[in-house]
């Protein structure tokens, strides 16, 4: 039976029990079940002997905590459909069906061995039976050697408005595992080796009777790896693999926006075997700015204005990233009005600038003198007939 079928079957069902049944309920419905399509008991019925063969085969998995921890686990990862929902991310070469190790048994080398290319897969199983790692200790399987890309790594960094806008070049430390430069991913103390494990003869599996039937399971003694490590490596505590640091400078393009990903290919994990090593994205976060604003490539800025100047027109100086720009605001320019100064935004990735957005809003004094006030009423009485909201209710229909 490959790994594959045992995933794809519901042992709770066949057994008719709920997945957060007792051991004890189990092994009630177990014994009736079995009872029920014994073969001695219906000789020549092909459909109780299938029958009594699924509920062996699950009383075989879920009297076991360990292996009914493991197929919980597993079914928790892949749902209860087993591989079939989740065959897409097999897709790799290798995947399922390479040469198998335990004739006839559920077949771990398939399911470690044949990792390549799927990705984070390959953890999951490791957590699942034994944590075998990248670079960690080989282990039994034939296959477990294979080349296998290194994977991504995410990492973020927070740069200034300026220097988002005209690019930046800007120190990076990342922490990531790599192969323990202790013991060189043997797992082993400097001076030892893992020997072969003599329970499973190095395949890291054993084989264990269930009634009529044979079971091949990760091996106790050295866990699936085929491989016992006596005296384990310091540094890594016989993993292998160890937490490096590296300080990268990665050079930020002009014009990045906040929350964007800069890909960097080949400086994520290193590969294994000479493959290829995984790409790292920075993610980039970018402190906002009390002048400037951003929307894509433009700059944005709010300019305060009086109402005279809007109403009279007037010539602005208004700041740009690179000095100064004078504006012609005409008259009778309403507030909120936004201006286009071109060129003068932020650097485009295909070339050239985008622009400035300046927008312009009346800012009213919360305070004004006698002679003001005077004015300001004068004023009002000169152009009593302009009603700003005639429109306004020409719309509501008054
Ligand atoms: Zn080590
Ligand atoms: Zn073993």
């Amino acid at each position: 039976m490959s790994a594959r079928e045992w995933l794809d079957k519901d042992f709770y069902a066949e057994l008719g029990v709920s997945s957060d049944a007792s051991s004890d309920d189990i092994k009630k419905a177990y014994r009736k079940l079995a009872r029920e399509n014994h073969p001695d008991a219906n000789p020549g019925n092909a459909q109780a002997e299938t029958k009594f063969k699924a509920v062996s085969e699950a009383y075989g998995v879920l009297s076991d905590p360990d292996k009914r921890k493991q197929y919980d686990e597993a079914r928790r990862l892949f749902g209860s459909g087993g591989f079939g929902g989740a065959g897409g991310g097999f897709g790799g070469p290798g995947g399922f069906g390479g040469p198998g190790g335990a004739g006839g048994g559920f077949d771990l080398g398939d399911l470690f061995g044949g990792q390549q290319g799927a990705g984070g897969l390959g953890d999951l199983f490791g957590g699942l039976f034994g944590n075998r790692r990248p670079g960690g200790p080989g282990g039994g399987a034939s296959t477990a050697n294979r080349p296998r890309r290194g994977a991504d790594v995410e990492t973020e960094v927070r740069i200034d408005f300026y220097e988002a806008v005209r690019g930046a070049t800007v120190p990076l430390r990342l922490s990531s595992p790599a192969t323990c430069q202790t013991c060189r991913g043997s797992g082993a103390k400097p001076g030892t080796r893992p020997r072969g494990c003599s329970t499973c003869g190095g395949s890291g599996l054993v084989t264990r009777n269930q009634g009529a039937f044979a079971f091949s399971e990760p091996c106790p003694d050295c866990r699936g790896r085929g491989q016992i490590i006596d005296s384990p490596c310091d540094d890594c505590a016989g993993e292998g693999v160890s937490t490096r640091s590296r300080t990268l400078t990665v050079r930020i393009p002009p014009g990045v926006d906040d929350g964007q990903r800069i890909r960097l290919a080949g400086q994520g994990e290193p590969g294994r075997q000479g493959a290829t090593a995984g790409d790292l994205f920075v993610v980039v976060h970018v402190n906002p700015n009390k002048v400037f604003g951003r929307s894509g490539d433009d700059l944005t800025i709010t300019v305060p204005v009086t109402f005279p100047e809007l109403a009279l027109g007037t010539t602005l100086t208004v700041p740009t990233l690179d000095g100064k720009v004078s504006l012609k605001v005409p008259a009778g320019t309403s507030s909120g009005r936004t201006f286009r100064v071109r060129g003068k935004g932020v650097g485009k990735k295909a070339g050239g600038n985008g622009d400035l957005l300046v927008t312009l809003q009346v800012a009213v004094p919360s305070k004004l003198d006698d002679a003001a006030t005077q004015a300001l009423q004068e004023y009002a009485e000169a152009t009593a007939d302009h009603d700003p909201r005639s429109e306004l209710n020409e719309l509501l229909g008054r």
